[in-house]
């Protein structure tokens, strides 16, 4: 015989796309419970500053967004995630607008800027801090509704259950299971403790361990690209407190370029990221790169070519924490290496984000497809909104059926 669950839906972190799950099973009736590593606001979301991108300009479409990331990821992205992704970014702008989240306006729109890979201004800012508007807007909606919330929470496995799945995490209290209908993991990459294996600098939160596809994947799910990590092409490289921090790629957008050591634009500062790092790793080895003070590798950034009008709406976090550490990259340029970044593979998932485990949701980082094997920048945050929400109501409606 079997038991009711005391919750239907279990979501697994708190990035934006668990919180986007966690709201969204809730609104589709689910009683829902969300279960994180560590707090609620410790993720890789809160840290993105550059935006989201979703097709509102005259000369763009959904269609011509999905070209760009089927491009951008050498034609290895799933077609049909790709198609989801683009088609919904409109709306999932709408919803986040709904809960509170107020982006950059302009001209009485939308300020769009072009990011790499793209061939339109597709990509929507709240300042530089786009995924903290992000996830706050969507946390405090997750904590103002019925949902439970389990902090401290570490998954440590997953298993069957007579009446759907069992997970067992560790908490600070010792070991706690909780049985669901459906569960949505929602864990994000592992490009931090990646970094660490390899002694490289990464931009991610100390949370992005990876735990959890291991985890996922000894249930028996399916996993794809998962050797396929990006750099971001602009880590810091000096002075030593900027060293990891993702330079936004919008102050490429805006008209900073990538100099050599000659000074010298060695490559198109705004194509997709992986040729624009590799471009960065070759000029080194050719011997065109500079030296940080400490002996690292870098090329230069000519941030000064940025109009200061631009840089004070659309990054003014930068300006903040350079000027902090004694630079003003409007006045001169700075010094950058790529940066292990991204985890573009991930579960395998179908366009309602259900992996190959029946009952097992999974959305942003931790999935893979979408992006193929290179991610444009600006399409992870879409990706969060736009499948946690599809995750959270096909999570309910599993559960609850
Ligand atoms: C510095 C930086 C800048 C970025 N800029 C942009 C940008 O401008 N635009 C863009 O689209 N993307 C950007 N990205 C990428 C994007 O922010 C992330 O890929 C995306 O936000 C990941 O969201 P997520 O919800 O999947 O994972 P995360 O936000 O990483 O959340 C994962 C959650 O799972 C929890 N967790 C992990 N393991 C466990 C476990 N075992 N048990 C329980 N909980 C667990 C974590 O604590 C965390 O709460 C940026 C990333 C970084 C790091």
């Amino acid at each position: 015989m079997s038991r009711a669950p005391a919750i239907d839906v279990l979501v697994i972190g708190s990035g934006a796309a668990g919180l986007a799950a966690a709201v969204s099973a809730e609104r589709a009736g689910g009683r829902v419970a969300l279960a994180t590593k560590t707090t609620l606001q410790a993720n890789n979301s809160s840290k993105a500053q550059g935006g989201i991108q979703a097709a509102f300009a005259e000369d763009d479409s959904p269609e011509q967004h999905a070209e760009d990331v089927h491009r951008s990821s050498h034609g290895t992205a799933d077609p049909a995630l790709v198609e989801v992704l683009t088609s919904e970014a409109r709306s999932a702008i709408s919803w986040l607008e709904e809960l509170g989240c107020g982006f950059t306006r302009e001209n009485g729109g939308y300020r769009l800027a072009r990011c790499g890979g793209a061939s339109r201004r597709r990509l929507l800012q709240v300042g530089d801090r786009t995924g903290h508007a992000i996830t706050k807007a969507l946390r405090e909606r997750h904590e103002a509704g019925e949902a439970e919330t389990l902090a401290h929470h570490r998954l440590e496995s997953l298993e069957p259950d007579d009446v759907g799945w069992r997970a067992t995490f560790a908490t600070p209290q010792g070991t706690s299971t909780v049985a669901a209908g459906a569960v949505v993991l929602a864990s994000g990459g592992r490009c931090y403790a990646e970094a660490g294996h390899r002694g490289e600098l990464s931009t991610n939160h100390p949370n992005a361990t990876g735990e959890t596809t291991r985890i996922a994947l000894d249930a028996g799910a399916e996993s794809r690209d998962l050797d396929a990590l990006q750099y971001h092409p602009n880590g810091g490289a000096w002075p030593p407190t900027m060293q990891g921090y993702s330079i936004p790629e919008t102050t490429r957008s805006y008209g900073a370029v990538l100099l050599n050591a000659e000074g010298e634009e060695f490559t198109d500062s705004l194509g997709p990221r992986d040729e624009v790092s590799q471009a960065i790793f070759d000029e080194v080895e050719a011997g065109r790169g500079v030296a940080t003070e400490d002996g690292r590798p870098a090329v230069w950034l000519d941030t000064t070519r940025i109009p200061p009008a631009d840089a004070d709406v659309s990054l003014p976090y930068m300006l903040r924490r350079y000027r902090g550490s004694g630079i003003d990259p409007l006045a001169e340029s700075i010094l950058t290496y790529p940066v292990l970044h991204y985890q573009n593979g991930g579960l395998v998932i179908d366009t309602r984000a259900e992996t190959t485990l029946e009952g097992v949701y999974a959305c942003g980082e931790i999935a893979g497809g979408t992006h193929g094997r290179n991610r444009m920048m600006g399409n992870s945050l879409l990706e969060c909104v736009v499948f946690g929400r599809r995750a959270g109501k096909a999570a309910t409606e599993k559960a609850t059926s």
